[in-house]
């Protein structure tokens, strides 16, 4: 009998199929759809590998670096490593601009601050204070929206407007009125308290197939373990009081001692809630709330270039541009569009339309896109508000040998690859110390 089934391909059931086999423990990996990956996968668009999102690492993802390791991946091969600058543009008030000088942290943080350009004197106070704030010891004991602590912090709209709002939508993909202040501090923390590299941005210079799953799946099959795509399970099999396997949509059993249930939370709800014991945490599955993201990809001629492979856009409907020169993709431009707003009720052509048009006032000198594709993945993450770590499930459950990995359990961190990681992770070693 398989000891464990992991349903779900996406990077938390890869992360916890690779541990275990990394503990020589026999893993069998489900997945619905024909590839691997989930909402970090490759696609293929003008016959050029291209992603379902434009994604950016950071170097504070431990638990991702620490994995690509044991998978045997170079991460130079895989990744451009830049020190954290941000450029911002706008087509009104002119952007700034905030580089990281190789100081330790969170002193690089404080000197980028102080140095940075296109930012009055008053805005830089104001940053630094809350930047200390939020990188120091005390915490609020209850979890603010972020709004409140940013008026707590005395930070005034422009402030919010040019530096908060774009890093809470990247990071959280939540706006600032409904934030959890409290995610929004660990990222910060995790990111600027502790050692200079990790505000890293680590972009891809692969597709992403080729940054994790495709690793992962040469690592579990070597290791004597199994992945099967187009595999979708359908329903849990309990016995008496411990989980007995999974049913398939054909119709087929498989036999388990251990289950990690690794799809999206909407899923998971579903395979749970007709179970007794599982059925609170279905029920407080069905309170999180999602928000989506949209990448608007363009091609230009590949001579059409940024001055630096991403750059953000305050006033506009395009948030970040990435130049997937980067990724071996010369001449197009992934541009992110994070969380709800207007650019929702937009249809493709008039939304990639409507970014062209900014991206050609930022860049008079670009031609016309040859071509344009917009992706839209309505349930990217979690709505990361105030209070959600209480509606966030841990990796264990009730019901014997049933066990939850995703970036939506409680692992503190925004919906991100580095939380889906350390959920697998953290999974994987909770099941080997049952089995041990
Ligand atoms: C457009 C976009 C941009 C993003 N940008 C970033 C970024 O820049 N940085 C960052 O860190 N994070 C980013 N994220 C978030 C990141 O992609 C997710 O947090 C992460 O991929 C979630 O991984 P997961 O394994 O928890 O879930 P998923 O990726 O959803 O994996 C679940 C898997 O389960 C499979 N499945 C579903 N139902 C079944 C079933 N019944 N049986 C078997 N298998 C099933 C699915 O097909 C899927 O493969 C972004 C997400 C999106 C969509």
């Amino acid at each position: 009998m398989t000891r464990v089934v992991v349903a779900g391909g996406g990077w938390a059931g890869l992360a916890a199929a690779a541990e275990l086999t990394r503990r020589g423990i026999p893993v069998l990996v489900l997945e619905a759809a024909p590839q691997l990956g989930g909402r970090a996968r490759s696609v293929e668009i003008w016959g050029q590998h291209l992603d379902n999102g434009q994604h950016l690492m950071i170097g504070a993802y431990r638990g991702m670096l620490g994995l690509l390791r044991t998978l045997g991946v170079d991460e130079g091969a895989v990744f451009q490593r830049l020190p954290l600058e941000l450029r911002m543009e706008s087509p009104h008030q002119g952007g700034y601009h905030l580089a990281t000088p190789r100081l330790p942290a969170p002193l690089h943080l404080l000197w980028g601050l102080i140095r940075a350009s296109g930012m009055s004197l008053s805005e830089r106070w104001q940053a630094l204070r809350l930047a200390s704030g939020l990188t120091g010891r005390s915490a609020p004991a209850h979890d603010l929206p972020l709004a409140e602590l940013l008026n707590h912090y005395g930070q005034n709209p422009q402030i919010i407007r040019k530096l908060w709002e774009p890093l809470c939508l990247a990071m959280l993909n939540t706006p600032v009125e409904s934030a959890s202040s409290r995610v929004f501090r660990t990222v910060i923390k995790d990111t600027f308290a502790r050692q200079r590299s990790d505000s890293d941005l680590l972009i891809p210079r692969t597709d992403l197939d080729a940054v994790l799953p495709g690793p992962a799946r040469g690592y579990i099959e070597r290791h004597g373990g199994e992945i099967r795509v187009g595999q979708r399970v359908t329903a849990l099999q309990v016995g008496s009081e411990r989980i007995a396997g999974v049913v398939l949509a054909n119709g087929d059993t498989i036999a388990a001692q251990h289950v990690v249930v690794a799809t999206p939370d909407t899923i998971g709800r579903r395979l749970l809630e007709s179970h007794g014991p599982l059925k609170p945490i279905a029920d407080a599955l069905a309170r999180l709330r999602h928000a989506p993201i949209c990448t608007v990809y363009l091609r230009y001629p590949p001579h059409v270039r940024l001055a630096r492979p991403m750059c953000g856009l305050l006033d506009t409907t395009a948030q970040w541009v990435f130049d997937r020169r980067v990724t071996g993709n010369p001449g197009i431009m992934a541009v992110v569009i994070s969380s709800h707003g207007p650019h929702m009720q937009l249809d493709n052509a008039e939304l990639a339309g409507h970014v062209a048009r900014e991206l050609a006032t930022l860049n008079p000198d670009w031609p016309e896109p040859e071509a344009v594709r917009v992706i839209r993945e309505k349930r990217a993450t979690l709505l990361c508000q105030a209070g959600i770590d209480s509606r966030r499930p841990g990796n264990a459950t009730p019901l014997r040998g049933c066990w939850l990995a995703g970036d939506y359990t409680a692992t503190g961190y925004p919906s991100v690859l580095e939380g889906a990681i350390r959920s697998g992770l953290a999974c994987a070693r909770l099941v080997a110390a049952e089995l041990s």
